[in-house]
């Protein structure tokens, strides 16, 4: 199994090189912010809890997301690998994600960063609040709050998984396809 943590900020395009990616390498994308909002769409208990944090640029509890995944990858266990976006978020998460993945004896491969500096972050997320209808893309105090976070209770990942020798940056400022071909070269 290839198992890729795609990480980045808000806006860093997780999401966008994620679309790429599975379709050329045939993983599976697993992006909790897409189950989250699929769930509030649903109308289900769980989105409409997750919503009251996603709206104020909070973190959805670590026990939230976790169960989330490993339904995610129990359902997939014969994948060629996933390619997970927006998670692991909290050290928590990373270690949880750990536990899961080595008990399959398939652990994360890699660890990939998207690196995109706050200025070229905000102005992507208001354009994508533009179209995209999502609420934590429209207001500037959010998406503040959202870096905040990340910095705060996400970035400390990157030690985590450097400490394993998996952590990897890429430049984020680039073209799509440039972005994109430095992924292809590093998961070759
Ligand atoms: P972005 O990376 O653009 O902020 P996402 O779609 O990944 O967007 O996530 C949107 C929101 O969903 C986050 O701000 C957070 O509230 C919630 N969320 C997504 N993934 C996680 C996670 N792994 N842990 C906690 N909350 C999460």
């Amino acid at each position: 199994m290839k198992n890729i943590v795609l990480f980045g900020p808000p806006g860093a395009g997780k999401g966008t090189q994620s679309e790429r990616l599975i379709e050329k390498y045939k993983l599976i994308h697993l992006s909790t912010g897409d189950i989250l909002r699929a769930e509030r769409k649903a109308g289900t208990t769980l989105g409409k809890k997750a919503n009251e944090y996603i709206e104020k640029g909070e973190l959805v509890p670590d026990e939230v997301v976790i169960g989330m995944v490993a339904n995610k990858i129990n359902e997939n266990l014969n994948a060629i690998g996933f390619i997970f976006d927006g998670f692991p978020r909290t050290t928590a998460q990373g270690e949880a994600l750990d536990e899961m993945l080595n008990k399959l004896g398939h652990p994360i491969t890699k660890m990939i960063a998207l690196e995109v500096d706050e200025d070229e972050l905000t102005k992507r997320l208001l354009l994508r609040g533009e179209t995209s209808g999502r609420a934590d893309d429209q207001d500037e105090a959010t998406i503040r709050n959202r870096f905040k976070v990340y910095n705060n209770e996400t970035l400390p990942l990157k030690d985590y998984y450097d400490a394993q020798g998996k952590y990897l940056g890429v430049n984020g400022m680039n073209r799509i396809e440039t972005v994109f071909g430095d992924l292809c070269k590093i998961l070759d």
